[in-house]
């Protein structure tokens, strides 16, 4: 009988532990201190007795060709910048034309003072792939030394800076939530190499007042890294002054000029809406 039970005992234990994470990782990551016990509706009433009646086969997940080379688009993405034109981009602060520098390499390059750029298209959430070079050779320091940003829904900024033998305050450094939540770790490469974000978003809810009831996330893996873990993004992320929460839909996405020569680059930009 032992012999019986004892694999029974273990599998029961392993299954209350992983209860037990998913409830503490909840609380801890959303901010929403929650002690009620995950019931999972779909798992209950009785067991299933046969292999077959926990298998299913609809729907189907689509096939997806991936990039040939580390970085680029799978067969379903959308391409944002891929060197030729900036026919996907306006400026944001007239949706005029883009009068940033498109370079002989493919790359896109900030011009100092013409303003941030920003997508046509609105997107909501998604998984953005982008790719980054900070210039040489190096000009200033901290907040000054090749600052630039990625606005997820055109108002939420992951922080682009040249952050190598750079030191600045932590919540505004190099992959960042810019002034609430700093990286996991800094793992740039050389300035004047390509960096690579790997960006899954999603967007923040709101009820019919528009008042914020669920907060957006962010995932950023930065050259293989994971730098942010599923974060909460608490609100804008404003240079002076509190997160704020105004009610949206989707938005574009908005490459920032910081207006003091950054010269920072981006290359080979495509987004995957979730
Ligand atoms: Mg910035």
């Amino acid at each position: 009988m032992k012999k019986f039970y004892f694999p029974v005992l273990l599998v029961s234990l392993f299954a209350l532990s992983c209860q037990e994470k998913v409830k503490v990782d909840n609380s801890e990551k959303m901010g929403e201190p929650d002690d009620s016990v995950i019931v999972h509706e779909e798992y209950s009433g009785s067991e299933p007795t046969e292999p077959e009646a926990t298998e299913y086969y609809e729907p189907k997940v689509p096939v997806v060709k991936p990039g040939e080379n580390l970085g680029n688009p799978p067969s379903d993405a959308i391409v944002l910048f891929d060197g030729k034109n900036f026919d996907n981009w306006v400026s944001s602060k007239d949706s005029t034309a883009v009068k940033w520098h498109l370079n002989d390499d493919g790359s896109m390059t900030v011009n100092d003072k013409t303003g941030d750029i920003q997508t046509k298209k609105n997107f909501g959430d998604m998984q953005l792939h982008i790719e980054w070079k900070s210039p040489l050779p190096i000009q200033r320091e901290g907040q000054n030394r090749g600052n630039s940003g990625i606005f997820l829904n055109g108002l939420y900024e992951i922080q682009v800076l040249d952050q190598n033998d750079n030191p600045t305050y932590v919540n505004g450094q190099v992959g960042s939530i810019y002034k609430q939540g700093p990286p996991l770790a800094m793992a740039s490469v050389p300035t004047g190499e390509w960096n690579t974000y790997d960006i899954i978003y999603h967007a923040p809810e709101f009820n019919e007042d528009g008042g914020k009831i669920k907060s957006g996330t962010v995932t950023v893996i930065h050259n293989g890294v994971v730098i942010q873990d599923h974060t909460e993004i608490k609100g804008t992320t404003p240079y002076i002054g509190w997160p704020k929460n105004p009610e949206h839909g989707k938005g574009p996405l908005k490459l920032q000029d910081h207006g003091d020569d950054s010269r920072v680059s981006y290359r080979n930009i495509w987004v995957r809406e979730l």
